[in-house]
């Protein structure tokens, strides 16, 4: 089957993004982690792909390079976009975990205002990741401990090693949920228990889209246990940087861990999250199609939208561009300067080279003309399109917060990875239009 069979719903995404609503995200990991596999069952849960793939007969989406099924490792950063939670939309930008590319995934990093690291909770945190978190420190992240149906699983091993390698401060999300039934010989990896909306999230092995949704407070004794000390652990670490949640806990759950209400406990995550003093963390088993739904949840819920992210640092310090911390990750709110910055390059078959940016301000047009800030040469942007993996949707327009692609002989002979690209001329006395000859 080809792999442009496989969509489901394909979505334009030519219209200007909602930022409130947008979360350009990355997912790093150590190769075999489960990444292709977790964004395999992203995009089917969001109804992006109307069948999984599998990894291991090389179907998925974002592994469609020849060379990748063959050798079993991500190269290339392939994008998708897809909703979650009605009209959120999700740009995720796979990055490739193999040692040799680290590079490339650390600058695919810097321009996303936040990330997925998704942990092998077997193996647990492993060098490459180590390296890439630290190196994209300014970047929050959630936390994916993934395959916690392995034989040797270690949920609380993975996050004590998380705590101490990448010297962060955790908050659980939820917690694995075991069960043994007569048949089993030892306990089954069957679910999670959500620790902020106390439930119980039970999967049907047999069928990857039931799931059983319980409360915990009405569950077992044993759940109940592991639902208060989690609850208990959480509110404490978010009480360090959430007065309000404190106040909330002495005053009106007068010390109940289980009154806290769980938009209390959303609303501080988010905060601590952006002010990057907490990592959110959930686990799962995306192969048995366990825990992916939450962690979809989890980026519209914890990540910072465009609006709340922060500057990457240009690489061309007299850009005329004004930081408004209102703003976030957008420069200015001037509809005519456009600032792009090129992060990656890619050859696609079919299109040549493609050259992945992100717009921090302004709006880009299809056959604009450019500046390149870094050679100090003009050129014309050609065509603009949108990747949905490796299926592209051509546009004639990229807003800001977006992430794009610019495809075309001109850009391919003038743009590299790492430029800022500006569509007026940097004039002292003000900016000039490339293309009207105008000032500004
Ligand atoms: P990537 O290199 O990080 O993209 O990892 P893949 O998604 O290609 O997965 C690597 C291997 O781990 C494949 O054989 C997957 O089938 C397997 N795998 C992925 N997720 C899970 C999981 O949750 N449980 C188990 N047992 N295996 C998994």
């Amino acid at each position: 089957m080809s792999i442009a069979r496989l969509w489901g719903s394909l979505r334009s995404y030519a219209t200007k993004p909602e930022l409130r609503k947008l979360r350009n995200i990355g997912i790093i990991a150590h190769i075999d982690a489960g990444k292709t596999t977790t964004t395999e069952r992203m995009l089917y849960y969001s109804g992006k792909i109307s069948r999984i793939g599998n990894v291991d007969q090389g179907d998925t989406i974002t592994d469609f390079l020849p060379q990748e099924k063959s050798r079993g490792i991500t190269i290339q950063s392939a994008a998708v976009s897809f909703n979650w939670q009605k009209d959120h939309q999700i740009n995720l930008i796979d990055t490739p975990g193999h040692a040799d590319f680290t590079f490339e995934v650390i600058r695919s990093v810097k321009v996303l205002d936040g990330c997925v690291t998704i942990l092998d909770a077997v193996a647990g945190v492993e060098a490459q990741t180590e390296k890439v978190w630290k190196q994209s420190q300014r970047s929050p992240k959630i936390c994916f401990i993934n395959k916690m149906d392995r034989v040797g699983a270690g949920f609380s091993r993975t996050v004590k090693e998380l705590i101490a390698k990448m010297n962060t401060r955790v908050a659980l999300i939820n917690i694995p949920l075991f069960v043994q039934e007569p048949q089993d010989q030892v306990p089954r990896f069957a679910g999670v228990i959500d620790l902020v909306n106390m439930k119980v999230i039970e999967w049907d092995p047999e069928d990857c889209d039931k799931i059983n949704v319980t409360d915990a407070t009405t569950a077992g004794a044993e759940i109940q246990e592991q639902l208060l000390r989690g609850r208990e652990s959480l509110i404490e670490t978010l009480g360090e940087y959430d007065e309000n949640l404190i106040e909330f806990f002495l005053e009106e759950a007068n010390g109940d861990y289980l009154k806290v209400p769980p938009e209390l406990l959303n609303g501080s995550i988010r905060k601590a999250t952006l002010a990057k003093f907490v990592t959110p963390v959930l686990c799962g088993a995306s192969f048995r199609n366990i825990g992916v739904q939450p962690l979809l949840d989890a980026i519209v819920n914890y990540l910072p939208s465009p609006l709340e992210a922060s500057l990457p640092e240009t690489n061309h310090p007299t850009l005329p561009v004004k930081l408004d911390p209102k703003l976030g990750a957008l420069m200015n709110n001037n509809k005519n300067l456009c600032v792009l910055l090129a992060f990656k390059v890619i050859t696609d078959p079919i299109r040549g080279i493609m050259v992945f940016v992100r717009v921090y301000s302004g709006t880009l047009h299809a056959g604009n003309t450019a500046f390149n800030s870094n050679t100090g040469k003009k050129f014309k942007i050609g065509k603009l399109v949108i990747p949905h993996a490796n299926v592209y949707e051509e546009v004639s327009t990229l807003y800001p917060g977006q992430i794009g692609i610019l495809v075309g002989t001109t850009v391919a002979e003038n743009v590299s990875t790492g430029d800022t690209i500006v569509t007026h001329s940097l004039k002292k006395d003000g900016l000039r239009s490339l293309d009207s000859k105008r000032e500004l």
